[in-house]
């Protein structure tokens, strides 16, 4: 419950509309808590039923995706594409194929992806899609005859500036390459229509590592502006092994921490002395892969297949980068008391509304993933520069503006903090700072 009588009617409106979807609801009572001072302080969000419109998604398509199998059987599988708000740019958010992937879980995302978004600086509105087809286990040829179907209902709905998809779970440079080569058959155009593209048709340098580098780059930020400290000599772990798992582990190495524990869907392990970055990171491309090749290598490491208990292991800041819901409130808690001082997240809302207000009430610093994983969707929005430009930034260039932003990023939602009497409360400042500049759109464009 909260104080604002019209915090409590919007909340009551989404839990009724929305009935059987938690991932939406917990994504919209996280930025609700954030808003009692804000809706107070301006009216103007009320009487023009702003917070109304912001919860709602602007469209949402839903469809059906045939194709073939290796054995000649025929499968079929949902496809969506959530268009949640376009008041600062065009729909911008990945694709994610995962056999879990729903409309709780779409909507979720692409509600978080517009206050990411807008905190990047760069003019792109939110939006997130899928499906739930399960690459583990497909061959080449499966996954593209699945991608082709797809994108033959996907492109009716995206452009380069009406919205411009990525990847996400399940969805890498194979699945791009895939998508993108059917975008430009059926419409006969080559465009900027979808990021994460190889560099030989129209990607940007740095991609593939940018959401990984850009929370390493967050977090040093973090830490030196709030205790006056840095990477260097810090234990931490990583849970995941994919493509934000295995950039932020080579970036962490690089700017000196030790990574003593990671995972994948089948398990963690933990090494104190240091993980084996370079084992890791080769096996981090094969799915589902990576803890039973690294416990095959070190049979004598800590590990388990219960993928909580990798917070049982003793560190000083823990990045969750696999999925949701990764650390429930006994998962902080046991952070905590092995002596956690940062949680800073990596993938999407892998921290649960109790976990986060356990972890603020204990002092223990929170990167919310809007902010800290927001380097993935800039360096796409660069991407989309470049190939509007045709032109191509070097690793360096682009690197190098992936840090700026990141830096950027965090003083907006540390200035927010501030403004609003709780300076170390970053989710607070993210929320407040990203949605300022959405709505402040929203006024300006009227009713539409
Ligand atoms: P990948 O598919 O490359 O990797 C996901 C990793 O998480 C894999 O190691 C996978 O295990 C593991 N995993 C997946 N589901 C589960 C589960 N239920 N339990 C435990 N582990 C699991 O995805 P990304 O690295 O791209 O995305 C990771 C997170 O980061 C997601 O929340 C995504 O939304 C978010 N994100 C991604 C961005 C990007 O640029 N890619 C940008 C911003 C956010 P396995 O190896 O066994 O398959």
């Amino acid at each position: 419950m909260y104080n604002s009588e019209y915090l409590n009617k919007i909340l009551e409106d989404v839990k009724r509309s929305n009935p059987n979807q938690p991932e939406f609801i917990n994504a919209v009572v996280e930025f609700l808590d954030s808003m009692e001072e804000v809706v107070e302080k301006d009216p103007r969000i009320e009487a023009n039923a702003i917070l109304e419109r912001f919860v709602v998604p602007e469209r949402v398509i839903s469809f059906r995706v045939c194709w073939v199998d290796d054995n000649g059987k025929i499968r079929v599988n949902t496809g969506y594409r959530v268009q949640f708000n376009s008041a600062i740019g065009p729909y911008k958010g990945g694709l994610r194929f995962d056999k879990s992937v729903n409309l709780s879980i779409l909507k979720f995302l692409a509600f978080e992806q517009i206050v990411k978004n807008s905190l990047t600086g760069l003019p792109i509105g939110g939006g997130k899609g899928g499906s739930d087809f399960d690459p583990i286990g497909k061959s080449d040829g499966e996954v593209m005859r699945f991608c082709q179907s797809f994108m033959a209902e996907l492109y009716r709905h995206i452009g380069p500036n009406l919205d411009v998809p990525a990847g996400d779970i399940g969805v890498g440079g194979r699945e791009v390459g895939y998508l993108f080569g059917f975008y430009k058959k059926l419409k006969n155009d080559f465009s900027g229509v979808i990021t994460g593209k190889g560099v030989e048709y129209g990607g940007s340098y740095a991609r593939p590592e940018a959401t990984g580098y850009g929370v390493m780059y967050f977090a040093s930020e973090m830490l030196k502006v709030l205790r006056n400290d840095s990477l260097k000599g810090k234990k931490i772990i990583i849970s995941g092994s994919g493509k934000v798992a295995s950039f932020a582990l080579e970036k962490a190495n690089t700017l000196g921490a030790t990574v003593v524990a990671m995972s994948d869907r089948n398990g963690w392990y933990y090494d104190p002395k240091g993980i084996d970055v370079e084992f890791a990171l080769k096996n981090a491309k094969a799915k589902g892969e990576t803890y039973k090749a690294y416990i095959e290598k070190y049979p004598n490491v800590a590990h388990g297949e219960n993928n909580h208990d990798i917070w049982n292991v003793p560190c000083d800041i823990a990045f969750p980068c696999a999925t949701q819901k990764e650390i429930n409130v006994n998962d902080a808690m046991n952070l905590k008391k092995n002596g956690c001082f940062m949680v800073c997240e990596g993938a999407n809302m892998p921290t649960d509304v109790e976990a986060i207000h356990y972890l603020h009430k204990e002092g223990v610093l929170f990167a919310p993933g809007k902010a800290a994983n927001g380097g993935g969707v800039a360096v796409s929005c660069l991407e989309m520069s470049q190939d509007a430009m045709h032109l191509s930034w070097t690793f360096e260039e682009v690197d190098e503006k992936l840090q700026k932003i990141m830096k950027d990023i965090f003083h907006k939602c540390y200035d927010a903090a501030t403004l609003y009497n709780e300076p170390t409360n970053i989710a607070k400042g993210a929320n407040i700072a990203g949605f300022k500049k959405v709505y402040e759109a929203m006024l300006a464009e009227g009713l539409v």
